[in-house]
């Protein structure tokens, strides 16, 4: 789960992380008042995606007056960055925050390491706005250390960061406190990134939070409630919203060939023959072991609403899911919402022969495959 740059700032801030002070703003007067507060401010969009300083989301204003032209510009305003796709973000509110006197921008992150099964701290003395051309052009600057999530940080892990980076030795200790807190943060509350980008160190000396980022593991979040009522739906994707509804694992992609599966493992096979015979999948969708005739009609109106979809592939192995069932999910949701587009299924296992026979009474336009293979090759040939 993502939340806005100015609920991870207060949450930092919550954690003894500095960050500049700001106020949250859905209008253009609110903008105006929040500006008054400040010499200079600056005028940030909150949308859940990154790089919105090349994309005009982030703007300088020297009065307050200049402050609520830029946001009357901004709310309402369909930002596209790097990180939102071509059709872009619609900005809903600005952050109001003071203008810092930068001398440097560094990087710092922590995030999950999959190889160390732990924490890794990821920092740069070359910060900022760049920072990816920066990773891909010269690796060197890019500093890691890997944390244990059961000992915590230590000090001396700082240390080492702080030194390759270039920090100046009087930050040191803020610095250090710094890790310690994002750390905290991270594990009491089971993100999966906490990042800051820029952490600045100020013209008379401070080390701030400019900008925040923090991601949480949608796993644990039954274990935070408080973190929850952070969501902001608007910014999801509604046909992920409403998979979660009925807890379907579903995300969705770029290409023209839904896919409903059950099993994660099967869904990324899938994916991976799809592309191996030339096409493209919109989504990843695994319906699970234990899905009814609901949650498979739910998943194929998800599919049906995406007007990237021109073929379904239905891949099941029916283990503690029955191939019956799949099959009525299917003629229930052809009876309910109409399949306007060609429907590839393969089914195999548990309860086959009533499946099949289940469709084929349904008097469906249905193309059976033979297998995985045949599947996939069949979808994207109905695709094209
Ligand atoms: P994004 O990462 O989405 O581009 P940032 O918040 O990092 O947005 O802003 C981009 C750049 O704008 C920063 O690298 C920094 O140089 C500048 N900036 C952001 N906030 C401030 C601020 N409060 N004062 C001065 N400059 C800022
Ligand atoms: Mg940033």
């Amino acid at each position: 789960m993502k939340i806005h740059e100015y609920q991870a700032k207060e949450l930092l801030a919550a954690y003894g992380v500095p960050v500049p002070v700001g106020y949250l703003a859905e209008t253009a007067d609110e903008a105006y008042e929040a500006a008054k507060k400040f010499p200079q401010s600056v005028v940030k969009a909150q949308i859940h995606s990154g790089g919105r300083g090349k994309g005009g989301g982030v703007k300088l204003a020297k009065t307050p007056e200049e402050a609520k032209k830029i946001a009357t510009d901004m709310i309402g305003m369909r930002l596209v960055t790097k990180q939102t796709g071509a059709e872009g973000k619609i900005v809903h509110k600005v952050l109001v925050t003071e203008a810092t006197d930068i001398k440097k921008e560094y990087y710092l992150s922590i995030a999950v390491d999959n190889d160390t099964a732990g924490l890794v701290i990821i920092a740069s003395g070359a910060g900022g706005t760049e920072i990816e051309e920066t990773a891909a052009e010269h690796p060197e600057l890019i500093v890691k250390e890997y944390v244990s999530v059961y000992e915590g940080f230590h000090n001396y892990e700082g240390i080492e960061v702080a030194r390759k980076i270039g920090l100046p030795a009087e930050l040191q200790k803020d610095f250090l406190a710094m890790l310690r807190n994002m750390t905290r943060l991270f594990i009491e509350k089971d993100c999966s990134l906490v990042e800051i980008n820029p952490l600045v160190e100020t013209a008379d000396g401070k080390l701030i939070a400019l900008d925040a980022k923090v991601n949480f593991d949608d796993n644990a979040l039954m274990r935070h409630p408080d973190v929850v009522e952070l969501r902001d739906i608007a910014e999801e994707d509604p046909k992920e919203v409403r998979a979660s509804e009925f807890d379907l694992n579903y995300i969705s992609l770029f290409g023209n060939i839904g896919c409903l599966v059950n099993g994660a493992g099967l869904a990324m096979a899938t994916m991976d023959i799809i592309q191996k015979f030339g096409g493209s999948p919109a989504n990843f969708l695994d319906v699970g072991g234990s899905a009814t005739t609901e949650r498979v009609t739910a998943a194929f109106e998800i599919l049906l609403s995406d007007p990237n979809v021109k073929a379904i592939m239905v891949n099941i192995f029916g283990g503690i899911m029955k191939c019956d069932i799949i099959a009525e999910g299917i003629v229930a949701a052809a009876n309910k919402i109409g399949i306007s587009v060609p429907l590839v299924v393969r089914l195999e296992g548990t309860n086959v022969e009533r499946g099949k026979e289940i469709l084929k009474e349904s008097g469906l336009n249905i193309i059976a495959a033979a297998d995985m293979a045949d599947a996939a090759r069949l979808a994207v040939a109905a695709a094209k």
